[in-house]
């Protein structure tokens, strides 16, 4: 099997947009990823997945913490700004939750500490253990083969 259809099969699986965030020594590094997913309700656990080739990856091993924020369907720019396919520097503000870098106006935010760390394959896949979580109403982002989209909302008639 090619890698391309590989990566095609997977971009059908439609998900949200989040970008995971956290500090080492006061400086704080943010990543576009899609691969999240909660795992355990009793321990509150979920899981992110990174590329071996991520500068995310050794940032988290250090500071052994991560956000998680899932986007409103007004953040596809801070998706491209934090995948990298916006090219020039720019300025992005963070708010902090329980000692976190978090970003305002994201649907959810929640805050982790690694409990383990897996490497399979060439991604690695940290376990985070739930500390705080902030929530907020509006639509999602969402991804889909290989695209930003939206929700179709449709007009509620009264
Ligand atoms: P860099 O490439 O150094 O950083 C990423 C970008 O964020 C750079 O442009 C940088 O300037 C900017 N940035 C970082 N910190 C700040 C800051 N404090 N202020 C302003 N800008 C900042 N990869 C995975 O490993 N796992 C996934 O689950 C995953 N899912 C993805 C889902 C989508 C929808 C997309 C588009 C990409 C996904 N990627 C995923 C790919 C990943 O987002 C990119 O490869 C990313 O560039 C890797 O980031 P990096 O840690 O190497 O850091």
């Amino acid at each position: 099997m090619e890698a391309k259809q590989f990566r095609n099969a997977m971009g059908k699986f439609a998900t949200g947009v989040t970008i995971i965030t956290t500090d080492v020594d006061g400086e704080v590094h943010g990543m576009t990823a899609n691969a999240f997913m909660s795992v355990s309700l009793d321990p509150k656990l979920v899981v992110i997945s990174i590329d071996e080739r991520a500068q995310m990856l050794e940032r988290i091993r250090k500071s052994q913490k991560y956000a998680v924020n899932i986007l409103a369907a007004d953040q596809q720019e801070l998706s491209m700004i934090f995948a990298g396919q916006i090219k020039e520097k720019k300025e992005v503000a963070f708010d902090r939750l329980s000692d976190l870098p978090v970003l305002n106006g994201a649907l959810v935010q929640v805050t982790c500490e690694v409990i383990a760390e897996h490497i399979e394959g060439d991604h690695t896949l940290f376990i985070g253990k739930v500390t705080d979580i902030q929530v907020e109403d509006g639509e999602p982002l969402l991804y889909f083969g290989g695209k930003y989209r939206q929700l179709l909302v449709e007009e509620k008639i009264l």
